[in-house]
């Protein structure tokens, strides 16, 4: 499926084929660094494992300590001007700066960009170059697909001007529309379920299935090349970020994990981290899911809100507050155990995953109240 001509240009760029490295660079060794940088200050202030605790020294914040992040989920060593480009099949790539991802096909006719993440900004356009320099097709982005409308996926879009043919959901253009932010055109070309973008004699199978991290969230589809993109939902070789991506509904969420599966590919392109991934990610990632929600419903079974009613009284809100804490802290402790070592940042993050879980989809969307049920 892989070709591995490598590509020579100005800047030395290697194209790969998406083997894992063996010997690649441990960035998060230089963390205050080349990742600091590329993150900028914005997002110095989150719970960010690619952020060394170095940063967080002196703002007055705690800062625990983590599980080392395992191997196998870290991607390329990224190049002098911070970020990675290489080659999927063919004349599809995927770009990197180890913490988002977009793809780029290189046509006949001119270039496919698929998102346009702030934090690789002019890196895409440098990381084009190198392609397209050293394979003689078009540098010029002719086409550019937005995956859905978030800024931290699509906000460099402005840099490729007006004569880019944008191509989105109906409600992505709504959305843009209504954020009306300069950084973010909305697409021109739209589709409600399903639309065939051919460039060039490369095409790209773009799908609608309904609302899950974002409302207008697609799926992006390089049959030729046995390789979706699908963002913000599976997280290869990592537990989702936080909140299970901050998603807007999390029974859909969980339920477009299978949807992505049911596509025939190989390689995963998800948007974020600095790799690409494989189908075990993605049933890796499930489990995850399911062994948080099976922790969930044992947790909604046996935990006792009582004590929470006694210590607090009247005050409504301290009492959900610290049953759910409770709640979400149960839930994730097996989950965590399980998955140290097995997907990265298990210790980070699980606990606010297990919230989600625990209040949507068991709570707000399952109907399953536990002691907070129907009174009698
Ligand atoms: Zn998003």
């Amino acid at each position: 499926m892989s070709d591995e001509r490598p590509i020579r240009s100005a800047d030395q760029i290697h194209i790969r084929n998406i083997v894992p490295s063996t010997s690649r660079r441990s960035f998060l060794a230089g963390a205050g660094g080349a990742a600091a940088a590329l993150l900028g200050g914005r997002l110095a202030g989150i719970e960010n494992p690619l952020v060394s605790t170095a940063l967080a020294a002196g703002t007055g914040f705690a800062t625990p300590t983590y599980a080392p992040i395992p191997e196998g989920a870290l991607g390329p060593p990224l190049n002098a001007d911070g970020y990675f480009v290489g080659r999927i099949s063919g004349e599809l790539y995927w770009v990197t700066d180890s913490a988002y991802i977009a793809l780029l096909v290189s046509t006949r006719d001119g270039v496919v960009l698929v998102d346009a993440p702030p934090t690789i900004g002019r890196n895409l356009l440098r990381a084009i170059s190198a392609v397209t320099e050293a394979n003689g097709r078009p540098s010029r982005v002719t086409h550019l697909v937005y995956s859905h409308s978030h800024t931290d996926h699509i906000g460099a879009s402005f840099l490729f001007g007006s004569d880019v043919v944008r191509v989105g959901h109906r409600l992505c253009r709504e959305l843009l529309l209504r954020d009306n932010d300069p950084h973010r055109p909305p697409p021109t070309v739209t589709f409600q379920d399903h639309f065939v973008l051919s460039v060039g004699g490369e095409r790209l199978h773009l799908d609608y299935h309904g609302p899950n991290h974002s409302p207008d969230n697609i799926f992006i589809y390089a049959p030729d090349h046995g390789t979706l993109m699908f963002v913000d939902v599976l997280f290869p070789g990592w537990v989702p970020w936080y909140q299970l991506a901050v998603s807007q509904d999390i029974p859909d969420y969980i339920k477009s994990q299978q949807t992505a599966m049911g596509y025939e590919w190989r390689t995963l392109a998800a948007g974020h981290l600095g790799r690409l991934g494989t189908r075990a990610d993605g049933e890796l990632q499930i489990d995850y899911i399911n062994d948080l929600v099976t922790s969930a419903q044992a947790t909604m079974a046996s935990l006792n809100p009582g004590p929470f009613f006694q210590q607090y009284g009247n005050n409504a809100w301290a009492i959900f507050k610290a049953y759910l804490d409770a709640a979400s802290a149960q839930t994730a402790a097996p989950v965590t155990e399980k998955y140290l070592g097995k997907l990265a940042a298990a210790d980070v993050y699980t606990s606010s995953n297990a919230f989600s879980i625990f209040e949507f989809a068991l709570r707000e969307n399952g109907g399953v109240l536990g002691p907070f049920g129907v009174h009698p």
